[in-house]
């Protein structure tokens, strides 16, 4: 585990957040500052830097995170209002922190634009 990774510490425990589900490999918790009434990330517990860092060994993991996301949505009650799952990849898009996540954001109208 990177020891300066802010996300890696939330897994290790190092740092508090507000967990809403985890299992042996994800972990998902609250954005410390959510841009609409649900935000949530959803992580792996394991160290992938970002999507660009996939391969075809990680079939499973990314499903599970998009099914994680699905399943937060429902009990977060805005499955059938609707919702956005965004992964910023690197520096183009816009990705601060270098832990691949999956973020689940809701609860209001967004805007259309994708950036
Ligand atoms: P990115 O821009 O990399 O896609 O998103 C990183 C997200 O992580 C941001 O929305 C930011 O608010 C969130 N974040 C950064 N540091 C922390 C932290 O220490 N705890 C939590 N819960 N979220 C964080
Ligand atoms: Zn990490």
């Amino acid at each position: 585990m990177p020891e300066e990774c802010i996300f890696c510490r939330i897994v290790a425990g190092q740092i508090p957040a507000d967990i809403l589900y985890q299992d042996d490999g994800f972990l998902a918790f609250r954005d410390i500052s959510p841009q609409a009434p649900t935000h949530v990330l959803v992580i792996p517990k394991t160290h992938i830097a970002s999507s660009a860092d996939l391969t075809d060994d990680h079939v499973e993991l990314a499903g599970r995170l998009i099914i994680i996301a699905r399943n937060l949505a429902e009990k977060e009650a805005i499955a059938e209002s609707g919702y956005r799952l965004v992964i910023n990849c690197r520096s183009d898009g816009g990705q601060q922190v270098p832990h691949l996540h999956l973020h689940l954001i809701g609860g209001r109208q967004l805007s259309g634009r994708l950036g």
